[in-house]
């Protein structure tokens, strides 16, 4: 067992993975989280793959099928709504036996967090301002607590990571936006359909209806180059963005721009990739979106939980001498992580094709085949498997 202490940054799905498995090897951990408390958006995510050991090991895998979404399938509708193409996600399931659940977001970290709280100390509501590293140890200053000194710290503040910032560099040498943007919007009323995705397709743009616990979940995903001066917490910016975006577009979407217009929470981000030569800066470490980001097409949350087991056993394995443990995480990790980077061209094809040929190839693909053939094609397109 150690006794190293370790500051987390971010408690987040991969930084309040890290936090149990590290409590379990005996590290004294301290988790710093910006948010006041666990208020996230809603998008539905994954745990599939290497993850579900993760989760299962940890206990948590009767409360992720307990939040489990109820999402069947994709259907996808023309500007008024008639169906024109459908992905039966549910028969693709059984035929693959896959253990894997979809939840939101907010219930993956809010249940990793309650199998983590034993294990670490938590400050909600603040953030890291400083780093300054020696042979020993890392001296660390905060917005609001007093200094303290840590063994290691770890940056899992997401793609938009502090820690990353302040010992690697600025965001814009390691973040390539992928020439997508996403958002997503709670419509604050029950989902017409309880059970599928439903997705209307203009060239270049898709919007969508996700069900989460019959609750209306708008995504809406578009083709734009960087907008200049972009920043990802400007409301204002971003409705703008979106008015811009989708002028014009049938189906639902002129209601979904009507409830943008008024919304306060609406959640807006550049589709963008993680790439960075090294992962650790002597004492200081990344994990999840902070070191790898593989944007939402490609696993991101699997990829977390994967990655913050692998770096708290390689930890525990050394604690004296944490620069090799590191470096045997990241050389494990980039097994899984690199493989998924390539996928966001092909992901972005079949959900935003940019053209009125690519959407009706799409939709005629997943009518032509058997719907369980057509949905394995469509989803080992968009995520394929990590095991
Ligand atoms: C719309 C959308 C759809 C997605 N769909 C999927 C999917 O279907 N499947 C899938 O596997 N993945 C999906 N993802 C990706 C997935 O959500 C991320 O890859 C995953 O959440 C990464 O986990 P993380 O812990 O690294 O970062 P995050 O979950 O982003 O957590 C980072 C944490 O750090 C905190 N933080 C940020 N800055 C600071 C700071 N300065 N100080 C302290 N704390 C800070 C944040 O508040 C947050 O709690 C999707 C993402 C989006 C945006």
């Amino acid at each position: 067992m150690s006794n190293e202490t370790v500051l987390i940054s971010g408690a987040g799905i991969a930084g309040t993975t890290l936090a149990y498995w590290l409590g379990r090897h005996g590290f004294r951990t301290t988790v710093v989280e910006r948010a006041e408390g666990l208020r996230s958006s809603g998008n539905p995510v994954d745990v599939r793959g290497p993850a579900v050991a993760v989760a299962e090991a940890m206990g948590v895998m009767p409360a992720l099928r307990e939040a489990a979404t109820s999402v069947t399938g994709m259907r996808f509708v023309n500007a008024s709504g008639r169906q024109v193409g459908r992905v039966n996600m549910r028969a693709l399931r059984r035929a693959s036996a896959s253990r894997e659940v979809e939840v939101t977001r907010t219930d993956l970290a809010a249940i990793l967090y309650e199998a983590s709280r034993d294990s670490a100390e938590v400050l909600f509501g603040d953030t890291i301002t400083s780093l300054r590293q020696d042979e020993g140890g890392v001296d660390v200053t905060f917005a609001k607590a007093a200094p303290r000194r840590f063994d290691l710290v770890i940056g899992a503040d997401g793609l938009h990571s502090t820690t990353r910032r302040l010992a690697f560099g600025d965001e814009s040498r390691f973040v390539r936006h992928m020439g997508l943007y996403v958002a997503t919007l709670p419509l604050n009323g029950p989902a017409d359909d309880p059970d599928h995705v439903v997705i209307h397709n203009a060239p270049g743009r898709m919007a969508s209806i996700h069900p989460v616990h019959g609750q209306a979940l708008a995504a809406l995903i578009f083709r734009r180059t960087a907008v200049d001066g972009f920043d990802h917490r400007a409301l204002d910016q971003h409705k703008a963005i979106l008015a811009e975006a989708y002028a014009g577009d049938g189906w639902l979407v002129p209601q979904l721009l009507d409830r943008v217009k008024n919304a306060d929470d609406l959640w807006l981000d550049s589709v963008s990739q993680v790439r960075i030569d090294s992962w650790a800066q002597g004492r200081v470490a990344l994990l999840g979106d902070a070191a790898s980001s593989v944007s939402l097409f490609g696993e991101g949350s699997t990829l977390a939980i994967a990655g913050a087991h692998t770096l708290a056993e390689e930890l525990a394995a050394t604690p004296a001498a944490p620069e090799s443990a590191f470096a045997r995480y990241e050389a494990r990790h980039r097994l899984l992580v690199d493989p998924k980077q390539g996928n966001v061209a092909m992901a972005g094809a079949l959900m935003v094709p940019s053209s009125r040929a690519g959407i009706a190839a799409r939709n005629m693909a997943t009518r032509l085949w058997s719907t369980a053939a057509a949905g394995s094609w469509l989803r080992n397109q968009l995520r394929p498997a990590t095991s």
